[in-house]
């Protein structure tokens, strides 16, 4: 499967003729090809935003809306073919292929058509005057996204993005880019205005070229905290907007007077979904002290009953790792965990299900005895590998929550809902589930403090990170 780049409405080669091999997860095979865009094709792709932005930008909010519900209708016919082209690229299991890539990248363009259908412009009244908000277009915005949640990434940044008026380039990651070019067909086949969506394939040389170019005018990336620095400090000479939405190491603090069988449970998803390679994923799980061996226990069998296999299978439950040097990365961390005392309690070894003979797989790995200063224990690790820590008292827990450079999100499993919050209140994060987790509204904020990023996306938070509120002050006579 061959991709292109989709600029002014064409899809075309890259004008380097320079391309990289698309490989399968699951089995390590040759499964398409990728061009590797350089500015050349970032500097065109931006001249084709530029243009189309002055007729995008004067559409009424109304209109928009409408080409977003025309998006999400064509995406939705084309839902089976979303799941399988993300499990296909990304090696996660197929009924989550379903159940939250496919769901949510059509609702990411339903809801945002709805929430600007129904925005309303602010007014101030004065004793002598009227003040009025208006939303306007920021211009030309670079979307940058990852690989582990591709499209639901990628549809959550173009839909507020085009919704509010602006006209977008966007770089997926060049680990997965099925998803991302099947949402350039969806757009082309709707017959949205060219150069209003243009994408460039690549890796960081597009991605550097695009949030440097002097036309873009806004950023909205999504990866790494070391890549948001380099992409933080090519946006600043020219003050560009600025969403950053990095990495994670968050903390799920179960106390004593949980729901065991819910808390487990609970636990077992928020640390391995999607092969522990979600931000939001519980990688430390604290235990208060009183019920350390038991939740121990019934947790280990829950890991080792998850079923790992081929991803297009529906059972699956664990698929591959991304790519063969992430999986070298996480092994190396395994390691790492045994150099620093820690005890491996289950996994630890590659897994290959029976079906396949190659491919980047790993068992879900649980790693205890490990100080909690340790850097397996502070650092995002970003595979299926968690660490188990004791703690006692309410104060200890938020202390250990909080060591470490990343702020993005966390979990509290209490059925004392009002500990439950306070304990929420003093992790310092983004975001906290109490009883849950990834349970997500899409009208609230999203995004971290610390190195987890800045800014936050979700909801009207959304729409006004892309859009400039232009205040006009009319004086009565
Ligand atoms: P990455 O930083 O390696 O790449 C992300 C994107 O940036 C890719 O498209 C890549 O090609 C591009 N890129 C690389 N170098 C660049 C540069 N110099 N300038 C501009 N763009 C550049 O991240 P990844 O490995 O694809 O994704 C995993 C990371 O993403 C993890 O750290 C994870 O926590 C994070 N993540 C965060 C969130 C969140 O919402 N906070 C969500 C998903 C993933």
């Amino acid at each position: 499967m061959k991709v292109l780049n989709y600029i002014h409405g064409e899809f075309i080669e890259p004008e380097s003729d320079h391309w990289m091999d698309n490989l399968s997860p699951s089995t390590g095979d040759v499964i398409g090809s990728i061009p590797l865009s350089d500015e050349r094709d970032v500097g065109n792709a931006v001249s084709a935003a530029v243009a189309a932005l002055p007729q995008w930008s004067g559409l009424e909010p109304l209109e928009r809306a409408g080409w977003l519900e025309k998006i999400a209708d064509c995406l939705e016919s084309k839902f089976e073919e979303i799941a399988y082209l993300e499990s296909l690229d990304t090696g996660k299991p197929i009924s989550l292929s379903r159940s939250v890539d496919a769901k949510r990248s059509v609702s990411n363009f339903r809801f945002f058509s709805e929430l600007i259908r129904n925005l309303d412009e602010e007014v101030f009244e004065m004793e002598d005057a009227t003040n009025i908000v208006k939303l306007k277009p920021v211009g030309v915005g670079a979307l940058i996204t990852p690989w582990n949640l591709p499209l639901y990434l990628l549809s959550w940044k173009v839909a507020p993005a085009i919704g509010m008026g602006n006209t977008v380039v966007c770089k997926p990651s060049e680990m997965t880019p099925l998803t991302a070019d099947l949402l350039m067909k969806v757009v082309d086949e709707v017959g949205l205005p060219p150069g209003v969506v243009n994408l460039v394939h690549g890796d960081g040389v597009a991605g550097s070229s695009l949030t440097g170019h002097s036309d873009v005018d806004l950023v909205s990336f999504t990866g790494g905290t070391e890549t948001g620095s380099k992409v933080a400090l090519s946006a600043s000479p020219k003050f560009k907007k600025l969403s950053l939405e990095l990495g994670g190491k968050n903390a799920s603090i179960v106390f004593s007077d949980c729901d065991m069988e819910k808390t487990v449970e609970g636990v077992t998803r928020a640390a391995f979904l999607n092969q522990g390679q979600v931000c939001l994923c519980g990688s430390r799980i604290l235990v208060e002290d009183s019920i350390y061996d038991e939740f121990v226990e019934l947790f280990v069998d829950s890991v080792e009953s998850m079923v790992i296999g081929d991803p297009m299978n529906d059972s699956t439950q664990l698929g591959a790792l991304i790519s063969k040097e992430h999986l070298k990365k996480v092994e190396g961390y395994i390691s790492l965990a045994i150099e620093e005392g820690g005890e491996i309690l289950t996994g630890g070894a590659p897994c290959i299900p029976k079906e396949l003979s190659e491919g980047n797989w790993l068992a879900p790995t649980v790693v205890a005895g490990l100080d909690p200063d340790s850097r397996c224990s502070t650092e995002e690790i970003f595979g299926p590998v968690v660490t188990i820590h004791r703690f006692e008292g309410e104060a200890r827990a938020v202390e250990i929550a909080n060591n470490t450079r990343y702020g993005l999100a966390g979990s509290v499993w209490t059925s004392d809902l009002e500990k439950g919050e306070r304990v929420a209140g003093m992790i310092h994060t983004g975001m906290v589930w109490v009883n849950t987790w990834l349970h997500r509204d899409l009208r609230v904020p999203f995004g971290g403090v610390k190195d987890s990023g800045i800014g936050r996306e979700g909801g009207r938070w959304s729409l006004g990170f892309f859009s400039e509120p232009l205040n006009v002050c009319l004086k009565h006579e």
